[in-house]
């Protein structure tokens, strides 16, 4: 597509970036029919290739109006629309650079702003979010169906292993996950340490930076990100004890690890980080990039023990974010477990950060329509690789939805491995 940048982003890094993306796009429109507020919506300016040309108009210096960030607002960053893409668009890169101008250009009414602070300041900080998650936790009985479904039941993590392996990789905690869904980790750390590796936690890593990112505080991304990798970096250059260098960091959220991977290209113009951030982004791994090494150990260990019929949701975040796909259904097929993909597995289920707060009805739609989907493969089970996902799809169904980590954790913890 031929672009003519304005002066105020015209020859900057964003700049350029961004018209390498605009360049790429073909404006075949391929890309629209797999859009789920496309589906949704049915309006050119609510699917990828309306977003992009609202973007490039934007870039060479348009108005800017509130109907502009309301489409873009709708976008779910779920990057589906990359997968679809023939000419290799980077969406979610370009949505990222237009968020951030439309955001400094378009002043939100006092309530959103209102709201999006709350996130971005609550969500972020374990020691705000997880006494205010217990206080509805508690509150719960007293509060509105809404409101109950919003709240997850309180849940516990399980032992975390104690000793050391001659393995070991760090692992994320993250902000939200803790509080909502500490079992998660503590899944992943006994798994691993029965299978020969110590899963470790930095004490003063935190959010990942994905949810102001996504906010469109992309300086307090940054910040977040910096903060993780300085708490990671003794353990990446092996000066934490133990037996040197870490081999990886582990994701158990894709939607942490999705930002993660990034650090790299995030970072690239920060002279202090760029090293660093590089480095930590190839050490990222999804659990289920560390798993299929395991998988004849596991067969042998608990194979056909998990008798549940199981439906796989695999997050955006993981199949269009990180491109990764079939790991998770290899892993538990490897142990016996019949499990399966919806129909449409490839659309959204409405989650995306805090799109389900900030947008909320086209989440439900879409959870809904996930979740009728779901329920047509007969399964006992769902699982998922992504905390907000899962929150999301239990909000609106009584069948159990986990981690896929948590069902190889009680297989072993059955058979006493
Ligand atoms: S983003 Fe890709 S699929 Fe969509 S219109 Fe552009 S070239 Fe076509
Ligand atoms: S990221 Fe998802 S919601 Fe946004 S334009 Fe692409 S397919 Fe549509």
């Amino acid at each position: 597509m031929q672009t003519n940048l304005a002066d105020f982003i015209k020859n900057t890094p964003e700049g350029d970036e961004a018209e390498a993306i605009l360049r790429a796009c073909v404006h075949c429109g391929f890309c629209t029919a797999t859009c789920p507020t496309y589906q949704l919506l049915g309006d050119e300016l609510d699917g990828p290739r309306g977003r992009i040309y609202l973007i490039k108009q934007v870039l060479e210096g348009a108005p800017v109006t509130a109907k502009t960030q309301l489409h873009l607002d709708r976008c779910l960053t779920c990057r589906n629309c990359e997968s679809t893409c023939p000419s290799g668009v980077q969406y979610g890169r370009l949505a990222d650079i237009g968020r951030k101008v439309v955001e400094a250009r378009v002043e939100r009414p006092l309530g959103q702003r209102f709201k999006r602070l709350l996130l971005k300041e609550g969500l972020t900080r374990k020691w705000i979010f997880t006494p205010a998650l217990r206080a509805g936790q508690l509150l719960r009985p007293l509060l509105s169906k809404p409101l109950q479904d919003k709240i997850p039941q309180r849940q516990g993590g399980g032992h975390w292993p104690g000793g050391t392996q001659a393995r070991r990789m760090l692992v994320l905690d993250g902000c939200a996950q803790p509080a909502m869904a500490p079992n998660i980790n503590g899944a992943a750390a006994r798994v691993l340490d029965a299978l020969g590796v110590q899963l470790i936690v930095a004490p003063k890593a935190g959010c990942c930076g994905a949810l102001r990112h996504h906010l469109n505080d992309q300086g307090g991304a940054l910040d977040d990100m910096r903060r993780n990798i300085d708490a990671w970096w003794p353990y990446v250059a092996g000066l934490a004890g133990g037996d040197g260098a870490v081999e990886a960091i582990v994701m158990t959220a894709s939607g942490c690890g999705a930002t993660v991977k990034e650090y790299g290209h995030l970072l690239a113009h920060d002279g202090a980080y760029a090293a660093k951030a590089a480095r930590v982004s190839a050490l990222t791994l999804d659990l289920s990039e560390v798993m299929p090494q395991f998988e004849a150990e596991l067969a042998r260990r608990i194979g056909g023990r998990i008798g549940q019929r199981v439906a796989y949701h695999p997050p955006c975040t993981l199949q269009h974010g990180q491109q990764i796909r079939g790991k998770v259904e290899g892993v538990l097929r490897a142990v016996g477990v019949d499990v399966k993909l919806c129909a449409d597995s490839h659309l959204c289920c409405g989650s995306a950060g805090t799109y389900s707060i900030l947008q909320p009805e086209l989440a439900l739609q879409l959870r809904d329509r996930k979740l009728a989907n779901l329920a047509a493969t007969g399964a006992e089970t769902i699982v998922s690789a992504n905390v907000g996902c899962q929150a999301h799809l239990q909000s609106g169904t009584a069948t159990p939805v986990r981690h896929w980590i948590e069902l190889i954790d009680r297989a072993l913890a059955a058979v006493g491995a």
